[in-house]
Order: structure tokens, then sequence, then C-alpha cells
């Protein structure tokens, strides 16, 4: 690191339980977001604050004024513009030192097996079913950690799947691929804004500490956030025997 880079991560450095080697761990790291939302925004916006050396961002939307209520790595200026490249500027922006790139393009199954398998830490900001069993397929066959996040209107959820253990359960695991979920879009009900940013920044927690491999992950627990209450619950998941995505991957 130069002197720059020890000043800009002097907070971090300073921590006994990342000091130098973690920091540097984050910078050699490369992160994969899926989803430059709600979600994204925030994630996204600390994992390059925080220094993670290069971050992958796919979305194939368009930045639209509905967006800007919580969405905030986007401007009011970039209305119209691809959300992906709206994000790399945002975190370009915050710190110049990193590579960021990003991808307008709606990932089919061969494109996010490649994705993920250069990824050192996945991040699942989307908003809709079949892309979250997809990322997760994805994640389970290339053994790499996902941070999944989920908003609705003031109700959040986090875990962090992890399939390099053999231990802990998938996406799938939880909510299986078959059962008919009711795709619920904050098109039509609605998302309290910072609830976005709670879950967002702690799916950023998650993947640093994973990259430093800091701390215990929430591989194995649910966190679900009740937002009007402003209550978490945490309930523990465990893995499917008959799960037909890690089942038959991992011993
Ligand atoms: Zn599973």
């Amino acid at each position: 690191m130069n002197d720059s880079q020890l000043l800009r991560y002097s907070r971090h450095i300073l921590l006994d339980e990342i000091g130098i080697e973690g920091q540097q761990k984050l910078l050699a790291a490369h992160a994969l977001v899926i989803g430059a939302g709600g979600l994204g925004s925030p994630a996204a916006m600390y994992l390059a604050s925080a220094g993670v050396g290069r971050i992958t961002l796919v979305d194939n939307d368009t930045v639209d004024l509905t967006n800007l209520q919580r969405q905030i790595a986007h401007t009011t200026e970039r209305v119209g513009q691809s959300k992906a490249e709206s994000a790399r500027l945002t975190l370009l922006q915050i710190n110049p030192d990193i590579t960021v790139t990003a991808l307008n393009e709606r990932v089919d199954d061969a494109r996010l097996a490649a994705l993920v398998a250069d990824a050192d830490v996945v991040l699942d900001c989307t908003d809709n079913f079949a892309t979250r069993h997809a990322v997760n397929r994805a994640c389970v066959a290339a053994r790499k950690p996902l941070v999944s996040g989920a908003v609705i209107r003031f109700d959040g959820q986090i875990s962090v799947f992890d399939p390099r253990s053999g231990e802990q359960p998938c996406y799938s695991c939880l909510f299986p691929q078959d059962q008919q979920f009711e795709d619920v879009a904050c098109s039509t009900m609605g998302v309290f804004a910072p609830l976005v940013g709670v879950v967002g920044a702690m799916q950023a927690a998650e993947a640093l500490k994973l990259l430093m491999e800091v701390g215990g992950s929430l591989a194995g627990r649910l966190l679900m956030l009740d937002g009007l209450r402003m209550e978490w619950t945490s309930i523990a998941v465990g893995r499917n025997g008959a799960c037909p995505v890690c089942a038959t991957k991992t011993k």
C-alpha cells in the first residue's frame, strides 16, 4: 500500500481484526454485485469505500425517477442511463483506487457461471426469485459464498449461503425452486427507503468479513427485520438433505 492508501484505509488498519493484512485481502479481492438498485447501491458503495480492489456490477436496467427515493448510487441527472454504469461512476468518485466493471446485461445461467467463478464473494441484490435461484445455483456449483438480501414494504431479510463447508444450507434449501413464491415487486408493493440501506450495508459488512476471514458469518442463520417495530428476528436454518441444488454438489 502507498501512503495515500494507508491514510484512506487507516480506520480499518487501526482495527486489530483487520490491520494491514486484512486491508490487503480486500484490495486483492473481487466482489460480484448482482443488481445495482436499492440493495446494490449501498452494498457496492461500502465495498468500494472499504477498498475491495475489483467490483463487478451487473444490472440491465436504466435509472428511473421512481428509483431515486432509495437507490442512492444514482442521481437525478442520470435518469435514463444504465444503472450499472451510473453506479460505477459513483463508486469511482468515492474511490478511484479500485477497478469497477459495469455490465449492462441480463445474465443467463452460463454467463452467471463464468462471472461467479471469477469472484471471491457474490452479493445478491436482485428483486426476483428466478434470478435469486440462478445466482444460488452458480454459487453452489462454483462453491462461492453468497450474501443474500431482500426488502419489501417495511420488511427486510439477510443471510449468507456458504457452500464451501458442505454443511451450510443454500438459498434453495430455504426457498425451494419449485415452490410458487409470488414475486412481490417494489413497483406494486412499495418499499420504505432506509430499509434497503440497512440491509444493503449489512450485506457489505458480511461480504467484507468473508473476504478478510474476520469473525463469523450469517451462514446457517436468517435475520429478519420488522422495520415498523424495528425488531430483528434470527432463525437457525439448516440444510435440506433432498435439496436439488446442493444435496449432490457438496459431500
Ligand atoms: Zn440447498
